[in-house]
């Protein structure tokens, strides 16, 4: 059986684990932490960079940072994991769904001005597969209207938009190492931030609420309780995981486009012939090959292809949901316009296999068997 996904590791996650074992400081913010954090700094030209528990957590800072309270509202696609929404239902907002752009999947930025209400404080564009929203129009909007920016960047590590990092061109950016994405520390994320104003209130909200971070760094000779907090730390241990997997970033990142581009190349002439539909990377956007996806006709297509896969020993999937359709949504949410391609476009959409060191063998093996299933040869 071929997977879907597997978690990568690069073979010195257990040396370092270990280190942070044995430096008897396995809580947040260690020597790994600091490791961590640092080369995302210089790496992606950012000010601040906090290692969380999780991107969920992340967001769920950002709401915090953005001050949504009660009543506001939060723009956001309905095509995006859960997480996205849940960080603003938290805080007690009502999310406002707004459609997609059929080619990238990524919230449609022309639609968004008409959903801004006298109550909206944030967007949150989502970074599909990588590739980055249009940004430029998007941080135009947010100006004019006075909203905040929180970029959901949790599959766009490494990617650019006009040369700028995915999660730092926002009010904030939230990245995340889940065992599902780029890179790993099996749960974890960061937050992103280029505004020194908020490090401060982002260490407190981190560290359950009091000013802990600066007792550690001395400037303070004991820490008491400022303000809300949560814990949002993770535990250097996993810092450890992810550290190993940052030095070799660059050769996980090669691996991934390597095996985008076998798929984008092999699948071309099936794309001509119109049995599917493949990838649309916006020539502004350098992506970071999180996923390959194609799209079939529809629904019933898709579920057939994916148990014709299946039967052959290859595991694909699909997702999302959309948000605005599940009860949750419901509860919370509405969709401003017309579900034009969000539904639509999610049903025809299918993730084929996509890993560190997926092998050419299988890769081969994968367009092979697409082929057959439309009854062509290569
Ligand atoms: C994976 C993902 C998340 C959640 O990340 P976690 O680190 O698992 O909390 C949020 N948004 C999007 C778009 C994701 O793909």
């Amino acid at each position: 059986m071929i997977d879907f996904n597997v978690p990568p590791y690069v073979g010195k996650e257990m040396d370092y684990i270990k280190e942070a074992v044995m430096n008897r400081k396995i809580c947040g913010d260690g020597d790994f932490t600091k490791r961590c954090s640092n080369w995302m700094k210089d790496k992606f030209s950012v000010n601040q960079v906090f290692l969380t528990t999780s991107c969920t957590h992340a967001l769920e800072m950002a709401a915090v940072l953005s001050e949504v309270t009660a009543g506001d509202e939060v723009i956001l696609p309905s095509y995006t994991f859960v997480s996205t929404a849940d960080a603003f239902v938290q805080r007690g907002a009502s999310l406002v769904f707004v459609d997609i752009r059929p080619d990238t999947m990524n919230i449609d930025e022309t639609l968004i001005e008409d959903a801004v209400t006298s109550r909206t404080k944030v967007i949150v564009p989502v970074h599909y597969a990588g590739v980055s929203c249009e940004m430029d129009t998007i941080m135009d909007i947010a100006q004019r209207h006075k909203l905040k920016v929180v970029e959901d960047a949790a599959q766009g590590f490494s990617s650019y938009y006009k040369g700028k990092s995915l999660g730092t061109i926002g009010d904030f950016g939230c990245l995340s190492f889940h065992e599902t994405k780029n890179l790993s520390m099996g749960e974890g994320g960061a937050l992103l931030f280029q505004d020194t104003a908020y490090q401060e209130k982002a260490e407190i909200l981190r560290e359950k609420g009091t000013d802990r971070s600066k007792f550690f760094r001395g400037q303070i000779d004991k820490y008491t309780w400022q303000d809300y907090g949560s814990s949002y730390l993770p535990s250097d241990m996993n810092a450890a995981y992810l550290w190993a997997q940052l030095e070799i970033a660059d050769e996980i990142q090669k691996d991934r486009m390597d095996s985008y581009e076998f798929y984008d190349n092999a699948l071309r002439p099936l794309a001509d012939m119109g049995y599917l539909e493949l990838p649309y990377v916006p020539a502004e956007c350098e992506h970071n090959a999180h996923m390959y996806y194609i799209k079939l006709s529809d629904l019933e297509e898709r579920t057939k292809f994916i148990t014709y896969l299946k039967e052959n020993g290859i595991l694909s999937v699909f997702h999302y949901v959309p948000l605005h359709t599940a009860p949750a949504g419901i509860k919370y949410g509405r969709f401003a316009g017309e579900d034009k391609y969000t539904t639509k476009e999610s049903e025809r959409l299918v993730r084929l296999p996509m890993y560190y060191h997926l092998t050419l063998e299988d890769k081969e093996y994968i367009v092979d068997t697409i082929f057959k299933y439309f009854h062509q040869s290569r």
